[in-house]
């Protein structure tokens, strides 16, 4: 059993497919439950409502937000800041507008790399053949 340092707490553990440590990840459930049920009961909560009532770790709870964990459908007004532009939004780590024009920009991208590469082969290929 390979070990490695939790990344949460640091302590060494046995390292499954995990990357935190047994103490850590019943930690974590526990306060996904709790936040859950705090939730289902208070629908117009904040995020600051959240952590204060239930003293979860505003990161943590940012995390489980963030990878999908937690589902903010019926919670409209438990927001936090978009990564990009800073606006409140509840879902992955941008805002529905950030989230939009990231895609059209990597779309972009992606395009014109495939043109540079294609370009490169056939330079690569006429430049060889000068040679010869
Ligand atoms: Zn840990
Ligand atoms: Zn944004």
């Amino acid at each position: 059993m390979p070990i490695a340092n939790c990344k949460r707490c640091n302590r060494i553990f046995n390292k499954g497919r995990r990357e935190l440590c047994p103490q850590c990840i019943a930690e974590e459930d526990a306060a996904f439950r709790v936040v859950k049920a705090y939730l289902k009961d208070h629908r117009d909560a904040t995020l600051a409502e959240v952590t204060d009532a239930t003293e979860v770790d505003v990161e943590l709870l940012v995390a489980m937000i963030r990878n999908g964990r937690l589902l903010l459908r019926d919670n409209p007004n438990l927001t936090y800041p978009c990564e990009r532009c800073g606006q409140p939004t509840h879902a992955g780590h941008y805002c529905p507008q950030c989230a939009a024009e990231l895609v059209t920009a990597l779309s972009g991208a992606q395009e014109e790399l495939a043109r540079k590469i294609k370009g490169k082969d056939n330079d690569g290929y006429y430049s060889r053949r000068q040679h010869l």
